[in-house]
């Protein structure tokens, strides 16, 4: 039961991801979640669109996960990694090494993204200091998300993420303009020049280029060509500088490959996962690198990789993750991304008709209408849970990342909402 007492108090009392104290957004209570749908407390359903950001990609309450969440807890929650290990890490982390590219071996887990990702520029920085060449700067493009936390945050979107708010705090790193050369047109040379001037100018500076291969995400919902990481990769290897791949978004099949570094048939030295790999149940995330790297860094000055979250290789997270994983392993995953990519392209095509729509792209379970005008998030959000979907747009974007399991007639209830939405002038500003 929740009363109106209950969201007087959330409204007053709790913080939402980027929401303000003195203007709250109206937050919609969920009670229960089940398969493809979200059951608010009034009992209505919605088709959920969103995946809950990345994560749900199996869909709510499934029973392999539960089951393996409720076998974890009847042995123990949690214990301490310094100086233990379990089963689940260890089954976890074989997963990993084995579904990821072969170079990559070696697991570093932690409790999110944007803590991967620190994790991910603290082994680059320490791997250069460790060759008696410390170097301090990253090397990324503009639109990137990378997470909220500072590290993460200096290697993100510079006007997105505000980084007037941080000057003085926040380290500089360098952008490059972001790739133009769209996933499925033509990759135009002039397109990485400024990218390549950059890494020239500071070759001896720039310890990692980090990234989001293929798919933009939070910072824009861009698809780029496949071309760009090719590219990126060879420069990097003839200036030794280290990859850091963040597949936090990405990974786990979402663009149509098990990672999107598949598309440029790349790997990365350093990659950082999170989101799906526990089918959207706990938080967990892993930063994995190469033999080199890693034996690189822990023969350095320190002695050893300086990291070691309280929560580190949490047993609970660890066994739904493998089992997450164990589901994917089944491949039925490549038919229904494959499925949802068809469907999505065909039934969001009509939506370029509206002169709202600025652009329309699809790429494995992802679709994205690009609005002109942004749109009225409050709204457009009540006017979503009135069709009967839950779909979260931002800025000048309305997109899709269903889970992998859902049915062809509720795709379509999301993809018609949307068609709906951009025909309304009145719910853009
Ligand atoms: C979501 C995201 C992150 C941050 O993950 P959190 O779990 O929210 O900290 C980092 N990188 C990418 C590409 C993401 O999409």
């Amino acid at each position: 039961m929740i009363t109106q007492q209950d969201i007087a108090f959330d409204q007053q009392h709790i913080w939402h991801p980027y929401t303000s104290m003195t203007r709250p957004l109206p937050v919609y209570p969920v009670v229960r979640a089940e398969g493809c749908e979200l059951e608010l407390a009034s009992g209505e359903r919605l088709v959920d669109g969103m995946s809950s950001w990345w994560a749900a990609i199996h869909g709510y309450n499934h029973p392999r996960l539960n089951a393996a969440m409720k076998n974890q807890i009847d042995q123990m929650s949690h214990v301490m990694f310094g100086g233990i290990t379990h089963p689940s890490a260890i089954a976890l982390c074989r997963k990993l090494v084995a579904m990821t590219p072969a170079a990559l071996e070696c697991v570093f887990l932690a409790d999110t993204g944007s803590v991967a990702v620190e994790v991910a520029m603290k082994m680059a920085l320490q791997y250069w200091h460790a060759r008696g060449e410390p170097r301090q700067r990253f090397l990324t493009f503009r639109h990137g998300y990378h997470g909220d936390t500072f590290g993460a945050m200096s290697v993100c979107d510079p006007d997105n993420s505000m980084h007037s708010l941080w000057k003085g705090y926040l380290p500089e790193n360098l952008f490059a303009p972001a790739p133009a050369s769209r996933f499925d047109e033509e990759f135009d040379e002039r397109d990485i020049a400024p990218f390549a001037r950059l890494m020239a100018a500071h070759r001896h500076d720039i310890a990692a280029v980090i990234l989001e291969p293929i798919v933009q995400g939070a910072g824009g919902m861009r698809f780029y060509h496949p071309e760009w990481l090719r590219r990126i990769r060879k420069m990097c290897d003839r200036e030794g500088i280290l990859l850091i791949a963040d597949e936090i978004a990405t990974g786990f099949g979402r663009s149509g490959k098990l990672f999107a570094c598949e598309h440029a048939g790349i790997t990365p030295d350093i990659l950082c996962l999170g989101k799906a790999i526990t089918g959207g149940t706990m938080t967990l995330s892993a930063t994995l690198t190469t033999r080199h790297v890693a034996n690189t860094l822990s023969d350095g000055a320190a002695g050893c990789f300086m990291h070691g979250p309280t929560f580190m290789g949490n047993p609970l997270a660890c066994a739904v993750a493998a089992e997450s994983l164990a589901i994917l392993e089944t491949g039925a995953w490549r038919e229904q991304v494959a499925a949802i990519e068809k469907q999505l392209n065909a039934e969001l095509a009509p939506c370029r008709e509206s002169p709202q729509v600025a652009d329309v792209r699809v790429l494995g379970a992802i679709g994205v209408v690009e609005t002109r005008a942004p749109v009225d998030m409050g709204r457009l959000q009540k006017f979503f849970v009135e069709q009967g979907v839950w779909i979260r747009p931002f800025g000048r974007l309305i997109y899709l990342m269903p889970p992998y399991v859902i049915a062809p007639e509720q795709l379509s209830r999301l993809t018609a909402a949307v068609a709906k939405a951009v025909n309304d002038p009145t719910l853009f500003r």
